[in-house]
């Protein structure tokens, strides 16, 4: 089944600058799992940057081993990004230490900011919801100094690398084809619009939320399911994850789980993997519900593949390589939603199939919401026009309407991940998609069963960061990346 192609590169023993890299990112990694994990109150990312800067000077280029022509692009690419990283980096601390600081006020009730956030999904009364999404606002707003001089460093840092702007830049040294990514993302909403908007006004009626009415407050509501919340349990989380574990065969020891509430842990769930592949967290702040599940096999996805890396894999390709990949592998897991086979382990309410569809329409069209906006944003973040076009892009796609006092445009800087993070999600979706395919034709609809599957994706993983999602679908004769697979899965999910 095609090509395998060899990942090892000798380790010279005097690839100081490789060594180097090795340390910045353990050092970066560690500090970003504390500060996510709410296990330290701030964060110092500047410190590490500036503690390491000799690896984003030029010269740092020549204290890299020679190489193969794979191994030389991604040093470079990444000398080129982290030398932007780290002139953003001071501000991304003041960002992110403000928003760890604040307060807001609930119920009469002072609450850390990412708690409130967390809160703003379960208040059942639309008063109240607008009343807190107006003061989560404000706290966005007070960090709106940090994200122009995030943005204004990030400007001045891709244009001294020689690009024109921000788009041709992440074009350039991510190689993601945003026009390609459009078109797909265009072709997707537009088809998906019909049965999109019925469920939409089906989980209205049922939160008692006129549809014509929507408004950005309500939309965390609508996708908590909070119907289903006792279905999930925060005491079954861990069970659930093993159960997969036990049918594939994969080993728990493969990655080290932080599932504790704290109230400074980031609502956001992510995997930070310190040492490939020993030191691998996959860290989430269950609230209880489908969400913590659903999550929780997107960040085992990430934990595994890192987890499961070859430990004799050149440096460069465990740390290395387009985050589409990883997220990709995320993604395969996390996909097992829409899978009736999968889903009648767990839960059986037809109503449930179709919130959950539901739900994840409403990511992809956010997503193709953003690539669109972010497609002009990257060209010159600076622009105050952008405010309105995010407002306007985001409601297009996920039809609904923003709030009464225009909040919402607060978030016009600070939804978006530099490097453009969103053309990695949906490359990763279509990946996923596509590979879903493979698993099923191979395996069956209980691929998830087989150790077999197992020990395929175990072999896939060991490989790293090393292939791209494109070298894959290659290499398994899946075609060129497409949201066709996915919105097949999607459409099927509602059938079963
Ligand atoms: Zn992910």
């Amino acid at each position: 089944m095609g090509k395998r192609v060899e990942v090892h590169v000798s380790a010279s023993g005097k690839d100081g600058g490789v060594q180097d890299l090795e340390r910045f990112s353990q050092e970066i990694l560690r500090e970003a799992y504390l500060v996510g994990a709410g296990r330290k109150s701030s964060g110092n990312e500047a410190a590490i940057f500036q503690r390491w800067r000799k690896l984003f000077l030029p010269s740092a280029l020549e204290r890299f081993p020679r190489g193969p022509p794979r191994s030389r692009q991604r040093l470079e690419e990444f000398v080129k990004v982290g030398y932007v990283d780290r002139a953003i980096a001071p501000w991304q601390d003041r960002r992110r230490n403000k928003l760890l600081r604040a307060h807001v006020r609930c119920r009469g009730q002072e609450m850390p900011f990412f708690s409130a956030s967390v809160l703003l999904a379960e208040l059942p009364d639309r008063e109240e919801r607008h009343r807190l999404y107006g003061e989560l606002s404000g706290v966005w707003r007070s960090v709106s100094e940090e994200e122009e001089a995030i943005w204004a460093t990030f400007q001045e840092g891709v244009r001294s690398l020689g690009f024109s702007n921000g788009r041709t830049a992440t074009e350039a040294l991510f190689h993601y084809d945003v026009p390609h990514l459009l078109g797909q993302t265009r072709r997707f909403t537009d088809s998906t619009r019909g049965l999109f908007e019925r469920l939409l006004r089906e989980r209205a009626d049922a939160e008692g939320v006129p549809f014509q009415e929507l408004r950005a407050y309500d939309s965390g509501r609508l996708l908590r399911g909070a119907d289903w919340s006792r279905r999930f349990p925060k005491s079954g989380l861990v069970p659930f994850l093993k159960r997969f574990l036990r049918g594939t065969g994969l080993p728990w020891e493969s990655f080290r789980p932080d599932l504790a509430v704290r109230p400074r842990k980031n609502p956001r769930a992510f995997c930070a993997p310190v040492r490939i592949p020993e030191e691998v967290y996959l860290v989430l702040r269950p609230a209880g519900g489908h969400d913590d599940y659903h999550t929780a096999l997107h960040e085992m996805g990430h934990a595994l593949h890192f987890g499961l890396t070859d430990p004799a894999l050149h440096t460069v390709f465990r740390r290395l390589g387009d985050a589409s990949l990883t997220e990709g592998w995320a993604f395969v897991l996390d996909l097992l939603f829409l899978n009736g086979e999968f889903r009648r382990t767990m839960i059986t309410d037809p109503a449930f199939v179709r919130f959950f569809a539901l739900s994840q329409l409403w990511m992809l069209r956010r997503y193709a919401g953003k690539i669109d906006y972010e497609s002009r944003f990257f060209r010159n973040p600076l622009d105050p026009r952008s405010r309105a076009d995010y407002v306007r892009s985001l409601a297009r796609t996920t039809l609904v309407r923003p709030d009464e006092e225009g909040h919402m445009g607060d978030r016009w800087r600070s939804d978006i991940d530099p490097w453009m993070y969103t053309a990695a999600y949906l490359r990763a979706w279509m990946f996923a998609g596509a590979f879903t395919d493979l698993l099923e034709e191979r395996w069956g609809l209980r691929w998830w069963t087989h150790k077999g599957s197992g020990e395929f994706l175990a072999r896939l993983w060991a490989r790293g960061q090393y292939p791209t999602v494109e070298d894959l679908l290659e290499e398994f004769g899946l075609g060129e990346l497409s949201l066709a697979p996915l919105e097949r899965l999607l459409r099927r999910s509602l059938e079963a």
